[in-house]
């Protein structure tokens, strides 16, 4: 879709600029710059839709952002139509590998299994990223390509039969007749819309850093499963550097967010045992909740919920923002749909049709990680025999072992048309 350059800053915006803001009904208001509002806002304007997007621009002053994304590569595939991957590519490291390590003391302890992207036909399973990188990346596109980056965050949300009106925190109101919430777990999108939550306890923290270690990591990512949390390590683009997620009692991960580099060192060094030769230089450590959050509903009132204001998983499987990256490319399929019929892209049955397409993925990746985690926490001997018996049946059985990779990486309807893979 061709640029329109302008843009409304929500501090310094001119009177000018906020009249043409008010008096334009635009097709959709994404709300939220986080990952999964930017790549929304980009995918809704590449089939064509009059998008803009509301929220902070990227900072330095915000909370700390040591989390990287393991992006499988139907999300980059998608970032790919969007024409941001060439941005990020240098930055991305390839995940050839996956090695699950049971170093719980138990007599059940499952084998280790190593899943190649190979035996599935793949060069890679996806690619890591930093958070930061990708933010970054999204934004500038954005700024580039859409009619209004709007640097404000929403502070109420009023709906009509016709539109929806958007109050900011700066500058003038903003009408649209589609509202795309991505604005993550206290999304004021979601309660406006009316649409409640269930959520789901874990007590446990994950702690996102990155280390260095002294043997390659051949681009295999290690899980470490232990009694009470893993510790996952995820190749970054240096063959010996990896980010990490350190998942453990709220206790414990706090306990490290606050231990010195020498001390957290040590700790890491002792759970890796010789995985990765000696380790050293750990980045800047945050502690992040282990959540579970499901929208009761992902569409109501000129509302389509996607990401972490739809849906929050634990961080186990690199499930989150890939399922929030399917979210983007299903709306934009609905609304290019809607666009081409004549219909209102936030009516009912555009959002009936968002809410349907994305359903089963949601609920099935949701019952997975749940259970998954569950089963990782526990150390009932019945529930630990289970998992050893599925992965050594895994290790022997290879269709058996290539049909659980297909379902971690496919979702179980088809996949959006932005994230398909196109020829060449
Ligand atoms: C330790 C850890 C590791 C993870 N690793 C992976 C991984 O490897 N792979 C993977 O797929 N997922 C992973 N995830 C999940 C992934 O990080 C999240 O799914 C993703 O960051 C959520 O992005 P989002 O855009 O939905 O939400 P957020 O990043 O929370 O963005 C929400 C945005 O909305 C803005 N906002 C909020 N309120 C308003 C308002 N009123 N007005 C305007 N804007 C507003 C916020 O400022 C923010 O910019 C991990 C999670 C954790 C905790």
């Amino acid at each position: 879709m061709a640029a329109k350059r302008f843009r409304v800053a929500g501090i310094g915006t001119t009177r000018k600029d906020s009249i043409a803001a008010t008096s334009q009904m635009h097709d959709a208001a994404v709300v939220g710059t986080g990952p999964s509002g930017l790549v929304a806002a980009l995918a809704l304007a590449h089939v064509g839709a009059d998008a803009v997007v509301i929220g902070p621009a990227p900072s330095r002053d915000g909370p700390i952002e040591t989390r990287t994304a393991a992006l499988l590569t139907s999300s980059v595939d998608l970032l790919k139509s969007l024409q941001v991957w060439e941005r990020l590519a240098n930055e991305a490291a390839p995940l050839k590998a996956i090695r699950i390590v049971d170093a719980s003391r138990s007599p059940l302890r499952a084998p280790d299994i190593t899943f190649e992207a190979s035996e599935v036909g793949l060069d890679a399973f996806g690619y890591n990223i930093a958070n930061t990188a990708l933010v970054a990346a999204l934004y500038a596109r954005a700024q580039e390509t859409l009619p209004s980056v709007i640097e404000a965050s929403v502070t109420g949300i009023a709906c009509d039969a016709e539109k929806a009106r958007l109050s900011l925190s700066a500058g003038a109101p903003v009408a649209a007749r589609l509202v795309a919430g991505a604005d993550g777990r206290r999304s004021i999108c979601r309660t406006s819309a009316g649409i409640g939550v269930s959520e789901r306890r874990y007590d446990q923290s994950a702690l996102a850093a990155s280390f260095r270690h002294t043997l390659p990591h051949n681009n295999v990512s290690i899980e470490l499963h232990r009694e009470h949390g893993s510790v996952t390590t995820v190749p970054l683009p240096d063959p010996h550097a990896s980010s990490l997620i350190w998942v453990g009692t709220q206790a414990e991960i706090e306990q490290l967010a606050q231990a010195t580099d020498a001390d957290f060192i040590a700790a890491l060094g002792e759970r890796l045992g010789d995985l990765l030769g000696a380790v050293s230089d750990p980045g800047a450590k945050a502690a992040f909740p282990v959540a579970g959050l499901t929208a009761d509903r992902l569409a109501a009132r000129r509302t389509a919920l996607l990401g972490e204001a739809a849906h929050i998983l634990p961080p186990i499987g690199a499930q989150g923002l890939n399922l929030g990256f399917r979210d983007a490319g299903a709306l934009a399929d609905c609304v290019a749909d809607a666009l081409a019929q004549g219909e209102d892209p936030g009516g009912a049955e555009t959002l009936a049709a968002y809410a349907e397409a994305r359903r089963l993925d949601v609920m099935t990746r949701t019952l997975g990680v749940d259970l998954l985690s569950r089963s990782l926490l526990t150390s009932l001997p019945p529930v630990q025999a289970a998992r050893g018996i599925v992965l050594h049946g895994l290790n022997v059985l290879a269709p058996l072992k290539r049909a659980v990779m297909r379902i971690g990486l496919t979702p179980p309807t088809a996949l959006p048309r932005l994230m398909r893979p196109r020829a060449g």
